[in-house]
């Protein structure tokens, strides 16, 4: 049997609290990160799908500035793997339509992860964007995250450190949420990425060429460097996926 594999069907440490989906303890996760950290981000993924199902395995795009370097490691290293979109309603229909390219191009297979339309529909209504992005987040993105994440036991993730302070904190692996969360790229440095991009001739989102460095809903994203255009006048940072 696998290393890994292991863990996933032995009782946890009676001693230490599991409460994600993958039912691993705090010590086979710090394995698991002692395993993965000599490896390259390809190497880690590789390993991955060697170590966990692929149906138990949950991928997300944003379908944002760079996704097709994620997307086109994921697909050329397991072509088998879905793609979870999360439609938050309010889309640029720039990124629907680059996310149709990428799907043909990669041959994806992509399925929609949305939130309650009741739900939905007061957002849209109280306009809870400029009034409370924190609870427009949670309705539209993470709540809806959550209601598919009992399904999986790894959530794979294309954070990288340089992004923000709050993400070159994190581990390859940590628990979530009730899920494990893999981030095999949390060490990419930004000319890595470049770098790949560049080898693959991969086309970025159709709004970085106007000027946007970080695309999220259409409310909450203008023009600007890094991620400084995202909820800007607000002090969030972050959606509340990944955090
Ligand atoms: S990014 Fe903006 S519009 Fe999108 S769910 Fe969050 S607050 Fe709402």
């Amino acid at each position: 049997m696998n290393a890994v594999l292991e863990p996933l069907n032995a009782p946890a440490n009676a001693n230490s609290a599991v409460e994600n989906s993958a039912g691993l303890d705090a010590a086979a996760i710090e394995a698991l990160n002692a395993r993965y950290a000599p490896l390259s981000f390809e190497q880690r993924l590789q390993a991955l799908y060697r170590d966990f199902p692929v149906d138990k395995v949950l991928v997300t795009s944003s379908f944002a500035a760079t996704s097709a370097f994620f997307l086109h490691v994921v697909s050329t290293l397991e072509p088998a793997q879905q793609i979870a979109f999360i439609d938050t309603g309010y889309h640029f229909p720039e990124t629907l339509a680059y996310r149709e390219y990428l799907t043909q191009r990669f041959g994806l297979t992509v399925f929609d992860v949305k939130p309650d339309e009741f739900h939905h529909q007061f957002t849209v209504a109280e306009k809870t964007y400029l009034s409370d992005p924190d609870l427009c987040c949670a309705v539209n993105k993470v709540q809806p995250l959550d209601a598919i994440k009992p399904r999986y036991q790894v959530w794979v993730s294309s954070l990288m450190g340089w992004q923000t302070d709050d993400r070159a904190a994190m581990k390859i692996f940590e628990p979530r949420r009730g899920i494990i969360k893999f981030n095999p790229m949390i060490d990419v440095s930004r000319e890595q990425r470049d770098a790949y991009i560049r080898e693959h001739d991969l086309p970025f989102h159709p709004l970085v060429a106007q000027g946007y460095s970080s695309i999220g809903c259409i409310h909450c994203t203008v023009k600007g460097e890094g991620r400084s255009g995202r909820w800007q006048g607000k002090p969030k940072t972050e959606c509340g996926l990944h955090l």
